[in-house]
């Protein structure tokens, strides 16, 4: 059994790792940073990626109810007006008229200094104590133009959510994806939001990553269909490592939903900052199909031939982010524990997630050992990702893949060279037992495929 990790990392050590290991990087360092803003090293690609392909995998690939799509960022501008963003997708902003003059986000502030209950009292600048401006309705979407005039005529937005890039395509799916409600349309892409306050790292950008998915039903499923998307998603989470006590699912309040639901629950996830949302579950009813069918003309509904039928389907929507879900899946991995004595920081990935499955390390760089290396690394290359590191020594050889959550390393040393053995040491247990080399690729192959069916090291 993988050691379950025993510690509550704070984000800085988060932050720290990140950056000590190359999976994140402040955009624009060079020249001091862009606000809220984050490029991804090699590692945090590879995270990234597997992150990506695991939810391609159970909401797509493990399914045959669900298609793909990869709609434009850029939209006629019809469909934020049909949407209901240009309108309504606004946070209450607040000015500090104190010292420091910052921006905050109203309701953000409120439940910081009062409880998420109270809608009344006073609240102040949380920087410097001044007196807050009466708040404003700001919107979020970023603004460009289309080609060489700048004016309103030419104004178009950078999508604030995937989701409308389905919509607005249903029709097109709908011809020829052979499929009927209850089916769904899948798509990962990037999102963009004028946060008033971003921060938390990854947490909270104003470029980031949404995997969403539009599942139609006919109305009368919506609420089943809806219970089974957020069991669904809880059990990926929890599949891929998470601990089940860090997870749970909020049922947001009236007051709380957004403009095109009926019911929306949150799986959130305890952050180093506390509780917070990683994906929204939501049903958004026949809001937006209705939406668009009335701004564009277009007859948007499924017709059953059988039945003869003719409906708007109602949409459940999970709707997650690949930065907080590769943020919480290494928090909840994050573990440091004392070896003979000194510090040793692990990430305990799951292995489907993990950059690197494995590394090959030749004990010295002499004595032919690289070259027997390689050739390993070429068997095990060959099944899965891998890398090669021969340079420095062995503890600190391990201690870099340990703090990349790589599940496995193989040392290739004098033994190797007279018996043919390799050493193979788990990340997790600690423990080194000798394999021999022609079999090492398999067995570890053989140990991923368990992983896909297990959800703990064996
Ligand atoms: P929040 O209340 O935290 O602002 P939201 O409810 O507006 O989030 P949704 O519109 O439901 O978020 O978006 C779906 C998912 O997209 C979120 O659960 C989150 O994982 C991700 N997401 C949304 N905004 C951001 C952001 N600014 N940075 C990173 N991920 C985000």
């Amino acid at each position: 059994m993988a050691a379950e990790p025993a510690t509550e990392p704070s984000l800085d050590e988060i932050v720290a790792l990140c950056k000590r290991r190359g999976f994140v990087f402040q955009t624009s360092e060079i020249y001091g940073g862009l606000g809220s803003t984050y490029d991804y090293g090699h590692y945090g690609v590879l995270l990234r990626m597997n992150v990506k392909d695991e939810w391609w995998r159970s909401m797509l690939r493990d399914r045959d109810d669900v298609v793909a799509i990869d709609s434009a960022i850029l939209q006629h501008p019809r469909t934020w007006e049909a949407s209901g963003h240009l309108e309504g997708f606004t946070d209450p902003l607040v000015q500090c008229l104190g010292k420091c003059k910052r921006r905050w986000r109203e309701d953000h502030v409120r439940s910081e200094q009062l409880g998420a209950e109270d809608a009344q009292g006073e609240i102040v600048c949380p920087n410097c104590g001044g007196e807050l401006s009466p708040p404003r309705q700001f919107n979020l979407m970023f603004k460009t133009h289309m080609g060489p005039v700048e004016d309103s005529g030419t104004e178009v937005f950078l999508r604030p959510e995937t989701a409308q890039g389905i919509f607005v395509n249903f029709k097109n799916v709908l011809g020829f994806a052979r499929k009927k409600p209850p089916f769904g349309i899948a798509q990962i892409g990037k999102s963009f939001r004028n946060e008033i306050t971003p921060g938390n790292f990854v947490f909270r950008m104003r470029e980031f990553e949404q995997m969403e998915m539009e599942f139609f039903v006919p109305p009368p499923e919506a609420e089943r269909w809806h219970e089974h998307w957020m069991e669904q998603r809880m059990g990926w989470y929890t599949d891929l490592g998470i601990r089940p006590d860090h997870l749970r699912l909020r049922e947001h309040g009236a007051e709380e939903l957004s403009h095109y639901s009926s019911a929306t629950s949150d799986v959130e996830y305890l952050f180093p900052m506390g509780w917070s949302e990683l994906e929204g579950i939501a049903n958004r009813g026949d809001f937006d199909l209705t939406q668009h069918a009335r701004f564009s003309s277009e007859k948007l509904e499924y017709f059953d031939q059988a039945t003869g039928d003719r409906y708007v389907p109602y949409v459940i929507e999970p709707a997650a982010g690949v930065d907080r879900a590769m943020l919480a899946f290494m928090v909840d991995a994050y573990d440091v524990e004392e070896v003979e004595g000194r510090k040793r920081t692990v990430l305990r990935l799951h292995p489907r997630l993990a950059p690197n499955k494995a590394a090959v390390l030749p004990l010295v760089s002499k004595e032919g050992m690289p070259e027997r290396a390689r050739e390993v690394f070429g068997d095990v290359r060959a099944k899965m990702p891998a890398e090669f590191d021969e340079g420095g020594s062995i503890g600190k050889r391990y201690r870099r893949q340990d703090e990349i959550g790589t599940p496995w390393c193989i040392t290739i040393d004098g033994d190797t060279l007279a018996d043919g053995t390799v050493t193979l040491r788990d990340r997790d247990s600690l423990e080194q037992t000798r394999v021999a080399a022609e079999e090492i690729a398999d067995l570890l192959a053989d140990r991923l495929d368990q992983a896909w069916t297990s959800p703990k090291l064996a």
